[in-house]
């Protein structure tokens, strides 16, 4: 009982950590967006929740709360990102689709990956 609390506090925590990690990516890009100029990729941002997803894998948060969890907030922050802040969901995700069975095409669930990619979206 006291586990399932503390780790409901930690994954709360967790949510509010990756929030303001976006808001301030999302800062970052503002700029660009409002000079006009060409809408490049987001790629500090993406590099940089690359590597924060690197750090959740390395301290054993993803095992924490499981693959299923892992593969739902995992998908919501790249699709949060991709959507809002310009990010690019094959960068965020490189070196992470196979552990998380995840495409970074289409977010499908899926063990046939190549390269990060479906089996439909590689066709
Ligand atoms: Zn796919």
């Amino acid at each position: 009982m006291l586990w399932k609390i503390i780790e409901t506090e930690f994954i709360f925590s967790l949510c509010v950590l990756l929030c303001g990690i976006i808001q301030l990516i999302g800062s970052i890009s503002v700029p660009s967006i409002e000079t006009g100029g060409d809408l490049m990729s987001n790629h500090s941002g993406s590099r940089m929740l690359n590597d924060v997803i690197q750090v959740l894998n390395d301290e054993e948060v993803l095992n924490t709360i499981g693959l299923q969890k892992s593969q739902q907030v995992i998908t919501q922050i790249v699709d949060i990102a991709s959507r809002i802040y310009d990010c690019n969901p094959g960068e965020i995700l490189e070196g992470h689709t196979d552990y998380l069975n995840l495409c970074y095409g289409c977010f499908t669930i899926t063990t046939n990956l190549d390269n990060g990619l479906c089996n439909s979206c590689r066709s």
